[in-house]
Parts: structure tokens; sequence; C-alpha cells
């Protein structure tokens, strides 16, 4: 899932004219599970939008997905033929996803941040960069492409400070956490284990997976 936080209210309001129309998008997904864009942060957006006038609120399952966007934004249809704008209380891939299904000009409610690891609401975790090359099996389950600040694949590097990270002096190097976990795990020998560099040419943006 996906990390968001929300944008300050006057920026949103600084992108709509006060002749505009409104519908306000949320995600019961993500957005949802982060408290920035559920049904209720939904409602508080209708609220602080002042004179604007807001035609019709929804909730979307998942309106990163294009086929759940367009199949439930057509329950609003006559609102969104009247409406200027919709404000997206989603990750971006929603605010871009509901943008191609509608045709309409669609403003970003919410910073996106990171693909999450959850521990409870309001501790949210990086915990995979989506590197596209895994190598969790050989690391214990710790990933060192997201958890190393020089994302060294075949650690540690020559300025780890006896188990700690130099660039994060109070964080334990990753390779540590990674060697004393394959050490429980009773595979060691892993430790040594090469992984050639990451294919960088694959990871230039936009990425697609098709198939
Ligand atoms: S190595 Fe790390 S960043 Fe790459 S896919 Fe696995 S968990 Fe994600
Ligand atoms: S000390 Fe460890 S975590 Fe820090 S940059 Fe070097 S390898 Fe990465």
């Amino acid at each position: 899932m996906i990390v968001t936080t929300k944008k300050n209210v006057k920026e949103i309001i600084s992108y709509v004219s006060s002749n505009e129309g409104l519908i306000i998008v949320g995600c019961s997904e993500c957005a949802a599970s982060c408290q920035t864009g559920g049904s209720k942060q939904v409602e508080e957006m209708a609220q602080q939008m002042g004179i604007h006038r807001v035609i019709a609120t929804i909730s979307i399952h998942a309106p990163c997905d294009k086929r759940i966007a367009s199949r439930d934004l057509k329950r609003i249809d006559d609102e969104i033929k009247k409406a200027d704008v919709l404000i997206a209380l989603t990750c971006g891939s929603g605010v871009q996803a509901i943008s191609e299904v509608t045709g309409k000009k669609v403003i970003a409610a919410l910073n996106t941040h990171f693909l999450r690891m959850v521990e409870r609401i309001g501790r949210f975790y990086e915990r995979c960069a989506q590197c596209g090359d895994c190598i969790l099996n050989d690391t214990g389950g710790i990933c060192p492409y997201t958890r190393c600040p020089r994302k060294v694949r075949n650690g540690p590097c020559e300025f780890i400070a006896g188990i700690m990270c130099d660039v994060h002096p109070h964080t334990e190097c990753v390779w540590h956490l990674i060697f004393t976990r394959l050490k429980q795990n009773g595979e060691e020998k892993r430790f040594t284990v090469f992984h050639p560099p990451l294919q960088w040419e694959n990871r230039y943006s936009p990425q697609e997976v098709v198939w």
C-alpha cells in the first residue's frame, strides 16, 4: 500500500476558480487507511471548500485502477458532466487514472510518499523501494536497497562505523542486521552471495509491466 499525506487546503483551493463546480473523490483503500482520503476526509474536504460549489463526493475502492475508477465514477456520471474540477484524495496514480478516465481537470489533494509496511495507523515504514530485482532470499528478508542510504547490494561499505551506518549514525548498518538475521536462520553462507549491479536501464521512469 502507498503512504500519502495531506496537502495544505489553501494550496488545493488556489488551483480552483471561484465559479468552478467541484467533485471530491476519495480512495477507500490506501488513502483511507492513511486517514488522508477515506470517506471522513472526503467530507472534511467538502466542508473546507468554503464558497466553492461542491456538486458531489464519492469514495472509490481503488481509484488507481482505471477499471474500478471508470466503473465507480459512472454512478455520478451526471454530476461529473456538470463539474469543472475533481479533487482527488488519492495517490498520484489515482489522480492520473481519474483524469484519464474522466478527461477532466483533477487536482491532487495529497502528497504521495512510498510503498509501506504498516505497524499501526500513523506508523508506516518503507521496506521495499521496488528495485525490480529482489534479493531478499539472500539477505534474510531484509532489504539493503531500501534501508542502505548508499544502496549497497554487496555490503557493508567501507564507511561502516562498528555496526552503525556512518550516514545515519543512530542507525545500525543494514548489512549488520542482515548478517545477524542470516546467522539466526543458519544461513550465514548467503552473506557472501554476490549480487550483480542493478540493471539501471530498467529503472528509468515510467516503468511498465505488460504481458
Ligand atoms: S530487493 Fe528490496 S527493493 Fe528490491 S524488490 Fe526486493 S524488497 Fe524491494
Ligand atoms: S554503513 Fe551500511 S547502511 Fe550505511 S551506507 Fe554503508 S553499507 Fe549502507
